[in-house]
């Protein structure tokens, strides 16, 4: 098998070894990653090439990872410098690893309005691909009109159509499965940034929701929102340790310094259990896990 060390040197390809979640994930908690590295444009078709033939996980900005305590030991692919923005009139090819927040500002210089309530997702464009991200009634697909990717089984990279990927809410399904995300083509921008719009709406997430690290929301909403379920359970505020189910926000479980993964993966059991009894409802996570463990990928689809 290749030496991935000698690999990474020849190609000048970014890398580390035994990185902490704290740098990896928002979390801010959770084991070590074996490696990760960070190809860049010109070397990230290669780096797939070798990769596929390790344990992987393709990171973004980790806003909706958690990384076991045990930590994961294989390879990391992180997508922060593929952040390149290429304009071709109203359309916008857009490097996986761009965040959310930086386009959003990017597009308020070019005077152009869509982004405004995604504005404050802490998410790479890749993930919040990915995950569907969505805020404030829209969500990211509406804005797609292709993704490049690159599909490791084949090797090769391909171009899908928006309306070839089975978007749906926080899911595009199995679409990118096995497949890294390169760029996404952008459209449907219009004339005329709403800057009173974005400023609203970021200080509605500042008043509701916690300013500790956390990953957004642990469950998808069912036909009632998660938080409103895990509230009416009575459980906002209860602790795992150093982590705790947001006082301000019960989908969020929040590390209040020193939180490991089995905190939170404590309360999160905690909240789908107790709000399973109590209204029968099954609560699906929305965030994903690296972890080398099977019992724990087990332990959040149960
Ligand atoms: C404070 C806070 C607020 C949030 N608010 C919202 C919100 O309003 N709406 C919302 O929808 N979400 C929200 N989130 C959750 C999160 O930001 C989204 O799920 C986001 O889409 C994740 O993006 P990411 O780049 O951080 O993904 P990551 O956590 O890095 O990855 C998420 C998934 O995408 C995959 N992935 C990432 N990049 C690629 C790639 N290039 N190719 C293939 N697969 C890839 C990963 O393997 C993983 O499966 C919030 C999170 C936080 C911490």
């Amino acid at each position: 098998m290749i030496n991935i060390e000698n690999f990474l040197a020849e190609k000048n390809i970014d890398y580390e070894y035994d990185v902490s979640a704290e740098k990896l994930s928002t979390y801010k908690g959770g084991g070590i990653v074996k490696l990760v590295i960070s190809p860049n444009d010109h070397n990230i078709n290669e780096s797939l090439a070798i990769v596929r033939d390790f344990p992987h996980y393709f990171l973004g900005n980790g806003s909706n990872t958690l990384i076991d305590d045990y930590g994961f030991d294989g390879v990391v692919v992180c997508t922060k410098n593929l952040n390149t923005i290429v304009r071709d009139n109203n359309e916008f090819t857009v490097g996986a690893g761009t965040l959310i927040p930086y386009l959003n500002a990017y597009l308020e210089r070019l005077n152009l309005s869509g982004l405004e309530r995604l504005s404050g997702i802490p998410a790479s464009l890749g993930g919040a691909c990915v995950m569907n991200a969505g805020a404030y009634g829209i969500e990211i697909c509406e804005f797609i009109k292709e993704i490049t990717c690159y599909d490791l089984a084949t090797q090769r990279e391909l171009t899908i159509g928006a309306k070839d990927i089975a978007f749906s809410y926080r899911s595009s399904g199995d679409s990118f499965k096995n497949a890294f995300i390169k760029s996404v083509k952008l459209t449907g921008f219009t004339q005329g940034y709403d800057a009173s719009l974005s400023r609203a709406l970021r200080e509605k997430r500042r008043n509701s929701q916690p300013n500790k690290p956390s990953l957004g929301s642990v469950f998808k909403s069912t036909t009632l929102p998660a938080g409103y379920l895990i509230d009416k359970c009575g459980l906002k505020g209860t602790r795992a340790k150093c982590a705790q189910i947001s006082p301000t926000h019960a989908n969020f479980i929040v590390n209040n310094g020193g939180g490991s993964a089995s905190d939170y993966l404590t309360l999160l059991a905690i909240a789908r259990d107790t709000v399973k009894r109590r209204f029968g409802i099954t609560l699906t996570p929305e965030i994903k896990i690296l972890t080398n463990r099977k019992e724990i990928w087990e332990f959040t689809t149960q």
